[in-house]
């Protein structure tokens, strides 16, 4: 009953018109929407209208949520659903929200074992208890074009869609059984790769901290994905194949290449 009416909910949300006011807004800090096709941009508005029904957004460190914050993040989050039929996150309850990084308190074991409590400097993370935390600062820079290749709104919301398929371990749930193959042994490979150069201190042109573990792995090349579609399409070929299976998407359709000839920097995540 509970999923039945949910869905009734969802179809007479998405048929609700999008508020102009929105719009705007969307189109000054989220530019590529405008460079999505009338069907998909159509199709990420009415998730959104959906999102902000069924999930709640809480500041944090006395931050006001406005308009603006709640379209920049959910317009980030809903892209990675578009093209799919399921989905809207069900596991998700609230998006907290800083103004910029944020120290969270973290027990870590050192070399004699001890375990203590340190502060770390964060971004963003996905916790347990249906929430998602994310900074402000990283999220606006996400959302806009002027970008560093990163967005930590598609990197917390990769890791749900992962958790999703049980667990967080890299291997979300994939639209056809026969996907599975490729898909383990090329995420594999160039998560061997990126482990093998970072830990070398060779050049990468992903984001070390993918080098963790299979669940960061799967989260830095969906920011890639989306984020710098043209450079991953070019040095990961089979990687972009992958993920552009798994996300039903093309995003070099609507992401202009990339202009900046500096080496990326690679910001704090979790
Ligand atoms: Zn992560």
């Amino acid at each position: 009953m509970g999923w039945l009416w949910r869905e009734w909910r969802r179809r007479r949300i998405r048929g609700r018109e999008f508020p102009a006011e929105w719009a705007h807004i969307l189109a000054r800090t989220f530019p590529r929407i405008l460079r999505l096709s009338d069907a998909d941009r159509a199709e990420l508005e009415s998730r959104i209208q959906v999102f902000f029904i069924e999930k709640r957004f809480e500041g944090a460190a006395d931050f006001e949520i406005t308009d603006e914050v709640r379209l920049s993040i959910a317009a980030q989050a809903c892209l990675l659903l578009l093209h799919h039929d399921t989905g809207d996150y069900p596991d998700l309850l609230s998006i907290i929200v800083y103004p910029g990084e944020y120290l969270a308190r973290q027990r870590v074991r050192d070399e004699i074992g001890l375990v203590r409590e340190t502060d770390q400097v964060r971004l963003g993370e996905t916790g347990a208890r249906g929430a998602v935390v994310v900074s402000w600062d990283a999220a606006r820079r996400g959302a806009s074009d002027e970008n560093d290749g990163h967005s930590v709104v598609l990197h917390e919301f990769a890791h749900l869609l992962d958790a999703e398929a049980g667990g967080f371990d890299g291997a979300p749930r994939l639209p056809r059984r026969s996907m599975y193959e490729s898909w383990s042994r090329i995420l594999k490979d160039e998560y061997a790769t990126l482990q093998r150069r970072a830990a070398s201190g060779e050049p990468v042109d992903l984001n070390p901290y993918g080098a963790t573990s299979p669940a960061e792995f799967f989260a830095v090349a969906t920011e890639s994905f989306f984020q710098e579609p043209h450079a991953l399409s070019q040095n990961h070929p089979a990687l972009f194949e992958e993920l552009a299976h798994f996300y039903r998407q093309d995003p070099r359709g609507f992401m202009p290449p990339s202009s900046s000839s500096a080496p990326p920097q690679y910001p704090p995540v979790s």
